[in-house]
């Protein structure tokens, strides 16, 4: 007994040696993102996803994994370890409280694994229970395909065969990045696609939609090609990642056996799929993209991220279903992205326009003003604040609080992300006065009119104009293009009033 805690414990402190010595590796290389420094899997190779986390890399001309190690920090790093291990280890042998106390984690651990595993099995079988021919297998099945459709979009720079699968959040994250790349003049050829395992993590039901986490783990490699010349620029090793892809479809939404939005087809009328602008198959006019007839993937939460938990503590969430029953925390997080895509955009191609159809007008003229943003209003200026290596790491509703004085509600959202701080030069592209690459933790607060209400059609779907019912698309128009009211007043849909800090 005591020699397998012992190789228990080793094995554990193996473990431990792994990921600490990614986080120096990460650190110290700085190369891009976020997840980086929990998990080395991002550090180099790049899935879809994972680029949308690590993201739009700009310096093209690095080679290797753009990341240097500090072999200092390195070694200072490994001698610490290598103390703690050995103090442990002497611990342990003398002291058999240490045992005791490994063993009570470990049965900690395995406690919260068989709740999940419970918890997982009795959402399942709600889940059949309205939708019979449900099935994980199948799920599963058709989730990889969307997987490897997603990489192969990514790769052509081409969103078209994704975008009736996938939320608005989604979408905005991969045509900034892409768009990216364009700028810069590349693309990021993925290649040897591995999905080693694929399978269920959660399943849950929150007020109206169901919700299925898939975790994917897998491997591929990649490299970025000149757009012009067909080069490459850039080549990068493959090593494992694991991400989990959250699909969501409405209560009540039913299996069909048929081939739907993951197969190109109208999950409604089973014609090959061609969407209006607003999200409506154009043969049976049926909006699809929202949840009703099939499962859209709705986030892409890297391992270090992801929690797993099936059920979130929003103050103020009760209270405001009460009053809107559509309201949904994903949808509010969903719409969050949109925004931090819109602002990134901002600085990453100098273009503020982005931003003013997002915000409230006075909140957009604080934003206009402010250094944060200097030169990215003004088209004469030559270098604008910009940033580099944007990755988004998580977004979490935080709070509601409901009838303002203003006349108003609000939602506190947490947005936590990475990138560094540069410069770039409008007519070159160049980059200059870099920092460090850093996570930032902010919070949105979006605002709506007390009066108004969600309505779960339009949920994942961007809200017409509120006074003609015109589609507004996700452009920089901050006017209906028919009717010319409003689209920012906070009458129509959630606006941003607030980033802290900026
Ligand atoms: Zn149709
Ligand atoms: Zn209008």
């Amino acid at each position: 007994m005591k020699k397998i805690i012992f190789t228990l414990l080793i094995t554990a402190l193996f473990a431990f040696i792994f990921l600490y010595s990614t986080n120096i590796y990460s650190r110290a290389g700085g190369g891009h993102s976020y997840s980086d420094s929990s998990s080395r899997s991002h550090s180099s190779s790049s899935s879809s996803s994972r680029s949308s986390y690590r993201s739009s890399k700009t310096h093209i001309h690095s080679t290797g994994k753009g990341s240097t190690v500090n072999p200092v920090a390195g070694l200072i790093g490994l001698f610490f370890i290598g103390g703690t291990i050995l103090i442990i280890i002497l611990i342990s042998r003398k002291v058999p409280a240490a045992n005791k106390y490994n063993e009570t984690i470990k049965r900690a651990n395995d406690m919260t694994e068989t709740i999940k595993t419970q918890d997982r099995e009795i959402n399942i079988k709600k889940i059949k229970e309205l939708d019979p021919a449900f099935s994980e297998e199948k799920f599963i099945e058709r989730v990889k395909k969307a997987f490897l459709i997603i990489q192969q979009g990514w790769s052509e720079q081409n969103l078209s065969l994704m975008r009736s699968f996938v939320s608005n959040g989604i979408y905005a994250r991969f045509s900034v990045q892409i768009d990216m790349q364009r700028y810069m003049g590349f693309r990021n050829q993925l290649e040897n696609i591995k999905i080693i395992n694929s399978w269920v993590d959660t399943a849950y039901s929150d007020n109206l939609y169901d919700v299925i986490n898939a975790g994917f783990a897998a491997q591929m490699d990649d490299k970025n090609i000149d757009l012009k010349t067909g080069k490459i620029l850039q080549t990068n090793t493959s090593e494992p990642f694991t991400e989990f892809w959250t699909f969501m479809r409405r209560k009540g939404a039913k299996t069909t056996g048929k081939a739907g939005l993951i197969e190109s087809r109208c999950p409604n009328c089973g014609s090959a799929i061609k969407i209006t602008e607003s999200g409506n198959c154009e043969y049976c006019k049926a909006y699809i993209m929202g949840g009703q007839y099939d499962w859209v993937l709705t986030e892409i939460t890297q391992e270090c991220e992801y929690s797993g938990q099936t059920s979130r503590n929003i103050q103020g969430i009760g209270e405001m279903i009460n009053k809107d029953p559509d309201f949904n925390a994903s949808v509010i997080e969903d719409k969050t992205s949109v925004m931090f895509f819109n602002i990134a955009s901002s600085l990453l191609f100098g273009d503020g326009h982005h931003i003013r159809n997002i915000c409230r007008p006075d909140y957009f003229e604080q934003i206009r003003s402010s250094r944060q943003f200097k030169g990215v209003f003004d088209t004469q200026s030559e270098w604008y604040t910009s940033l580099d290596d944007v990755a988004i790491g998580a977004v979490e509703l935080k709070r509601i609080i409901l009838n303002q004085p203003d006349g108003f509600d609000r939602v506190e959202v947490v947005v936590k992300w990475s990138g560094a701080n540069c410069e770039r030069n409008s007519r070159t592209k160049e980059v200059r006065n870099k920092g460090e690459n850093h996570t930032n933790i902010q919070t949105y607060t979006l605002a709506r009119r007390t009066s108004i209400k969600s309505s779960a059609y339009y949920n994942f779907k961007t809200v017409p104009c509120h006074n003609c019912g015109a589609p507004i698309s996700n452009s920089t128009h901050y006017q209906c293009e028919f009717c010319g009211s409003a689209i920012n007043d906070g009458t129509r849909d959630w606006v941003l009033i607030n980033i802290s800090p900026l």
